[in-house]
């Protein structure tokens, strides 16, 4: 597995490759702009420049690109629907500049008209995207918590919306996330229940979709749709649900990146010391 985390691009693009090399991430995930805001300043192309000759002279193996939180491209306003199109367009620009294997998405909230509708708007902006841009990043629907009105909180939900998008295989996946996973009713605390959850997206998804995993211990219980993510082995998944994912054989090519706080409790370093220290032991 190609452990590592999210990292910061304060003071530059290139700072983070730095950032993450320092901390012996084999893996790194970025925002392309600031994450909460509508407008996104160009990328420098020197920049990206400098981004992709730094990741040459390291171990990372793998970048994925976080979308912003404001998109959501299953909301039901149209106008909502059209400033995410825009913004998830510049975001996949910017991770196509500096060579990102991954643009990570959201499926989004449908606002109360329903999943299906809201899962049908998705897949007509991602057909509309691979119909306008010469992708050379996969896009990867993260599956949800299940809070409120979010779709995509199951593999079905995720297989649905990749369902109706042409060429799917060759552009898309998804991105299992434990903390959202398990709070969206996947048991990830035992090896039946990570045999039962990949099963399941295989049947659904095709396992071979499944491109990333974002490892987050859990706050909130087993299906109670909370996205919460604490330190590895504080949460309710635990240091043993981790060891079991370590264990299975279909996952140890994949890139596993940490979301989890930077607190008093623990940052970035310990969670890849926990990390480390289960995949010794598994
Ligand atoms: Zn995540």
């Amino acid at each position: 597995m190609y452990f590592g985390c999210h990292v910061s691009i304060a003071g530059g693009l290139d700072k983070a490759i730095q950032r993450g090399q320092d901390l012996g991430c084999r893996a790194i995930q970025i925002f392309a702009s600031n994450p909460r805001g509508w407008r996104a300043k160009p990328i420098n192309p020197q920049e990206a420049q400098n981004f992709c000759l730094a990741r040459q002279e390291t171990d990372i193996k793998y970048v994925a690109v976080h979308s912003t939180y404001l998109v959501n491209l299953a909301s039901p306003r149209d106008e909502i629907r059209s400033k995410s199109y825009t913004r998830l367009k510049e975001d996949l620009l910017r991770a196509g500049m500096i060579g990102a294997d991954f643009m990570v998405l959201h499926p989004g909230s449908h606002g109360g008209a329903g999943w299906e509708e809201g899962a049908q708007h998705v897949a007509q902006a991602l057909t509309r995207i691979q119909g306008e841009m010469d992708l050379q990043t996969r896009v990867l629907l993260e599956i949800e918590a299940g809070a409120g009105f979010e779709i995509g909180s199951s593999w079905g939900n995720l297989a649905y919306i990749m369902g109706q998008v042409p060429a799917a295989q060759k552009w898309l996946g998804v991105c299992l996330d434990t903390c959202h996973s398990f709070a969206a009713g996947y048991d990830l605390r035992t090896a039946s229940g990570w045999e039962k959850t990949l099963h399941e997206l295989d049947s659904t998804c095709g396992l071979e979709s499944l491109k990333l995993i974002h490892a987050n211990d859990s706050i909130g219980a087993l299906g109670g749709h909370l996205d919460r993510h604490t330190h590895i082995g504080s949460g309710l998944i635990g240091e043993g649900g981790f060891r079991e994912m370590m264990r299975r054989q279909e996952l140890v090519d994949l890139p596993v990146i940490l979301e989890t706080p930077e607190d008093s409790h623990g940052d970035f370093a310990t969670n890849l010391a926990t990390l480390q220290k289960i995949w010794q032991t598994r």
